[in-house]
């Protein structure tokens, strides 16, 4: 971080912010020009409040050189991360589509979906038991039984499941669970975030509707900074000025968050436009633009379903993406 100072600085107190400094174990590299002054900070700044340190009477301008997330920023893990669901992995050139319904509904819905787009290539399923919903009055999830009905699929198919966990409290609900989600609704729930943390699940982190790629990331700082590194980043669009689609998928974030992170990224179309026909063309462009997957709802009876039949595919639809997807690969930009 390099802090420029006033023109008349008072030395007073550069000497105490330079002893509070060091007491944040940061060393200083002191340029005094003819008419400026700059100090350099050297050490781990990621804990220091930029905006504190900007409004400090003698500073003019405070800038940041370095990102304030360390353990998600490719400078210093300059590989691509893989992460390993079971025989899965996404990452580093490992690409996977998650497929499955938006709410977990029955033991039929369920076990027909996950054996339909595991035919057609999905490589793990996913299935919402607790459900975010705008309204109180909507579908809210089958809850514990959901797990238990994602279970079942699983011992049926073979298929990791992914499954989107709400609160805290809920986690122990959540063991068998191969990836955990976090909803866009609580990106920004650092309790939840710090607890997930604490685990080693896989987690799929989902963009908030109205984050920047750097808070996306430090948001999985969070995850990562208690020792759990196993963090897979979702685009699910964001909240722009545009009615016509549900969001606005910001393909822009594959390639730039490539650049600003090893973390494997994957794109959800489904969410991102709301609507059935467009999820196919934006999962050829996610994927041509280089996503490590994508995670597509499918259901078997989208006008009847529970949650987000407008944006859901049928498992044929889905079996057509797939081979769409599959042709673009090859020549998928990932540099
Ligand atoms: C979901 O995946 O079911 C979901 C609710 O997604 P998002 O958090 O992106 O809205
Ligand atoms: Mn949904």
């Amino acid at each position: 971080m390099i802090l420029v100072l006033k023109e008349n600085y008072d030395k007073k107190q550069l000497e105490n912010l330079t002893s509070w400094l060091k007491e944040q174990n940061i060393d200083i590299h002191l340029s005094q020009g003819k008419q400026t002054t700059i100090l350099g900070l050297i050490g781990d700044t990621s804990a220091l409040d930029i905006d504190m340190l900007s409004t400090l009477d003698i500073v003019e301008t405070a800038k940041r050189i370095q990102e304030p997330y360390k353990n998600a920023n490719r400078k210093f893990h300059p590989d691509d991360t893989v992460i390993s669901v079971g025989d899965v992995k996404i990452g580093g050139g490992n690409f996977g589509i998650i497929a499955g319904p938006c709410s977990v509904e029955s033991e039929e819905q369920l076990c027909t979906i996950a054996e339909d787009v595991k035919a057609s290539g999905a490589k793990m399923l996913r299935g919402g038991a607790f459900k975010p919903r705008t309204s109180p009055y909507a579908f809210q999830g089958l809850r514990e039984k959901g797990i238990e009905l994602l279970l079942r699929a699983k011992e049926k198919t073979g298929l990791p499941i992914v499954t989107e966990i709400m609160d805290l409290s809920h986690l122990p609900l959540f063991k068998d669970v191969d990836v955990i989600q976090v909803g866009a609704r609580n990106m920004q729930n650092f309790e939840l975030l710090k607890e997930l943390g604490k685990t080693n699940k896989p987690i799929l982190l989902k963009r908030g509707l109205s984050s920047t790629l750097q808070e996306l990331l430090m948001s999985a700082e969070y995850i990562m900074a208690g020792g759990n590194s196993n963090v897979i980043l979702c685009e699910r669009g964001i909240r722009t000025f545009e009615t016509a689609t549900r969001n606005t998928l910001d393909l822009s974030a594959v390639p730039l968050l490539r650049q600003m992170t090893h973390l494997p990224i994957i794109v959800d179309p489904s969410h991102a436009t709301g609507i059935a026909k467009l999820v196919k063309p934006m999962a050829v462009a996610a994927t041509a633009a280089g996503s490590d997957g994508l995670i597509i709802e499918v259901h078997n009876d989208p006008p009847h379903a529970l949650c987000d039949g407008a944006q859901s595919l049928t498992p044929e639809q889905f079996a057509d993406l797939k081979k769409s997807v599959d042709n673009v690969l090859p020549f998928a930009c990932r540099s």
